[in-house]
């Protein structure tokens, strides 16, 4: 019995009207598990009516009466923990523990929102002039909305809701249409933890959905997380319609392995970074640059022992490193990547097609791969795969390694592992990527920092979460005042009483 999504609007569930609908897979079994209806233009105008009624009376709501609201909705979420990590896993396909994290570092995002009070204040200067002072104040935009993608289901929508919220704008989630249930339990426990109705409303839908928010001027900022391709088209779109955007793309991240690394610990980050969730995280490694041959060697050989212990099978079952992938066209457009590598000369060390589970052979996995010798000019070298494939691209020396990493289109995350000082100091302060780990290998900053990647990773100016969400998300209204003269003149300095 195949369930049915509804969207979420006005503080409730709302069934689809628009007749198109999208098969929500169980990506472990391959089989549907659930329809999402796909949102008309229509319906995602009555969704931002609703959420531009409901807009003001939040902003007019005292910014720490909001954070309380946040604090009721931690407990709701801790409490829900279990079950929405499974209902995340079910539709994604990463394992129970992986889906926890993907709730745990959303949720650190809403503890830093209820540090918003604060975030929120403005500045004060007295006595620029004669008697005259200037401040400014943040105030909410209005309506926002945020189009996210499906490998983080609750994590970056809370990345976008909870400074959006905080700031007292009312905001529209358009979640991934491959995993649109998480996106909905968290509207509603937002809803139980006492946010007013219509603040923060879901639409799910595809082209046509994302299209009517962008060119409504009834919403007045974008944020989105995707491929890079749709990023740009979002970014320029919205830009031309005069709303604020901040779009995140795609990535290719290196993990530079200089000769004096602990290799053991390299390759045990590389094998987490590489194949954990299936390689389908924009912070996972990709590509390893070992520097020298007799590092790349060493570090093959110790990838290659590491992949052949590695665990992959459906997303719920303990024990697992990693589950299935999301579709069957994810399958398959990894299987083209790893055929293109062979095509292209690259050594297959460890080769994960064909992969299956008994017992689910229509699940869409995919075994670990491994690829040696890989170059620049490679499509699995220049392409962001989003798969269980990790590439080995030898460098020469350092400088090569640096240049490599610097030089890629896309500049998401990239790491260095390296017991030298020196070596780290001037990468981290050369590499032209945005965020750097040092013998850390997926460096996605906690939620008082920001994130947010350089080059074709990123379009916009404003990171996500940390203090550039507040910014992002309000809008800087500057006073200069001054009174006139004479309220002391003429003044009783004598209690008033009835004459
Ligand atoms: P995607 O670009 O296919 O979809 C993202 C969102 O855009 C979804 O909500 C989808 O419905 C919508 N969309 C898709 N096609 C559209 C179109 N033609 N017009 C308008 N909207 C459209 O991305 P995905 O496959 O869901 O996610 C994986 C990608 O996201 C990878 O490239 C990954 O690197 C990237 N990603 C980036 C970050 C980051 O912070 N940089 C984080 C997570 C994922």
């Amino acid at each position: 019995m195949v369930r049915d999504i509804t969207h979420f609007i006005g503080g409730t569930p709302t069934p689809g009207t628009s007749e198109r609908w999208g098969d929500v897979f169980d990506p472990s079994t391959g089989s549907v598990q659930a329809r999402v209806p796909l949102a008309s233009a229509d319906e995602v105008r009555a969704a931002i009516a609703n959420a531009e009624a409901a807009q003001p009376g939040w902003a007019a709501t005292n910014p720490q009466k909001r954070a309380r609201v946040f604090m009721r909705f931690l407990e709701l979420i801790r409490d829900e923990m279990d079950d929405l990590a499974t209902l995340l896993s079910q539709e994604h396909g990463k394992t129970l523990d992986d889906a926890r994290g993907d709730i745990q570092r959303g949720v650190e995002v809403i503890e830093f929102c209820i540090g918003a009070p604060h975030l929120l204040k403005g500045e004060y200067s007295t006595g620029v002039g004669t008697g005259i002072d200037v401040y400014s104040l943040r105030q909410p935009l209005g309506v926002v909305a945020g189009i996210t993608p499906f490998n983080f289901p609750a994590m970056i929508p809370l990345w976008q809701m909870g400074p959006a919220l905080a700031s007292g704008n009312a905001f529209i989630l358009k979640p991934s249409e491959r995993d649109p249930s998480v996106g909905v339990r968290i509207a509603e426990l937002f809803l139980e933890a006492g946010l007013p109705a219509g603040v923060l409303n879901v639409v799910h839908g595809d082209k046509e959905a994302v299209d009517t928010l962008l060119t409504d001027p009834r919403v007045r900022a974008i944020g989105f997380v995707g491929s890079t391709p749709i990023a740009e088209y979002i970014y320029s779109t919205a830009n031309a319609h005069g709303k604020r955007a901040q779009c995140f793309g795609g990535a290719k991240n290196h993990l530079v392995v200089m000769p004096d690394a602990d290799l053991d610990q390299a390759a045990d980050a590389l094998i987490g970074a590489g194949y954990g969730s299936a390689g389908e995280r924009c912070m996972a490694i990709s590509v390893a640059v070992p520097v020298g041959e007799e590092t790349a060697d060493a570090l093959t050989a110790k990838l290659v022992e590491r992949i052949a212990k590695l665990k992959v099978g459906p997303s719920l079952e303990p024990g697992m490193d990693y589950g299935p992938l999301v579709n069957r066209a994810a399958v398959d457009r990894v299987t083209g990547y790893i055929e293109a590598g062979i095509d292209a000369g690259a050594e297959l060390v460890v080769d994960g097609r064909g992969f299956t589970v008994p017992g689910h052979e229509s699940g869409f996995y995919l075994g670990p791969t491994l690829f040696d010798r890989v170059t620049t000019d490679m499509s699995i070298y220049l392409e962001e795969i989003f798969g269980p494939v990790l590439v080995v691209a030898r460098a020469k020396d350092y400088e090569e390694a640096l240049r490599m990493a610097s030089e890629h289109e896309y500049g998401n995350g990239v790491g260095i592992f390296t017991r030298d000082g020196d070596a780290a100091r001037d990468f981290v302060e050369r590499v032209n990527v945005g965020m750097v780990g040092v013998n850390v290998p997926i460096p996605v900053p906690i939620a008082y920092y920001t994130f947010g990647g350089w080059k074709r990773s990123g379009f916009g100016d404003l990171n996500q979460h940390g203090a550039d969400a507040f910014r992002f998300y309000t809008k800087t209204k500057t006073v200069t005042s001054r009174w006139p003269s004479g309220i002391r003149e003429g003044a009783s300095f004598v209690i008033p009483t009835m004459h």
